[in-house]
């Protein structure tokens, strides 16, 4: 099957054949011009992003933490405003979480807190992995329980091989179980 692409008014349009291809173009001529171009500011904590419309879609721009410069990114051709809004606000709060705010962000909605809870605790195991001395890689399949290291995360942990599993003795005690996840208490 063979696809037409056309312009109209700089803006291309695609179909079958040229007739279905101008309809095409009229359709996103029609959706550029029914944008909403109010802008958006959203702050949370010191972070700040703007959410402004352009013909080729919504875009979001926020200062670099870095550099103090602003960068910002689309989103995809004219889709739908309110997604860009939600995904920066919950970009931002990630950005402006600390680990002492614990499983609520103050500024989020219980909605929102519901959408980071993972993150949260994500980011807590990690922390505590990190300071019981587990390695960058350790930490993270702590945090993230993988299922190829469960020595690292699962309760109780017991390979069933080594000495420290033999019958009697005190669950923890396995030798693939590493120090600092006895550290943590729940080995
Ligand atoms: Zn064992």
């Amino acid at each position: 099957m063979t696809i037409v692409k056309v312009e109209v008014c700089g803006v291309e349009g695609q179909g079958r054949n040229v007739t279905l291809a101008k309809q095409d173009a009229m359709r996103r001529i029609a959706r550029i011009l029914e944008m909403d171009y109010n802008p958006e500011y959203i702050v949370i904590r010191d972070q700040w992003a703007l959410v402004y419309a352009t013909p080729h879609g919504y875009n979001v721009v926020m200062p670099s933490e870095k550099s103090g410069k602003l960068y910002g990114h689309g989103h995809g051709e004219l889709g739908p405003r309110d997604e860009l809004v939600k995904a920066t606000r919950l970009n931002l709060l990630q950005l402006t979480w600390t680990p002492a705010d614990n499983m609520k962000h103050p500024e989020a909605t219980e909605q929102e807190n519901r959408e980071l809870a993972s993150w949260f605790e994500f980011q807590l195991r990690y922390k505590a992995a990190e300071e019981a001395g587990a390695t960058d890689t350790e930490a993270h399949n702590y945090a993230g329980k993988n299922p190829q290291t469960p020595e690292l995360w699962q309760d109780g942990y017991a390979c069933g091989e080594c000495a420290g599993c033999a019958p009697g003795q005190r669950k923890g005690l396995c030798i693939k179980v590493p120090s600092w996840r006895r550290i943590l208490g729940d080995a």
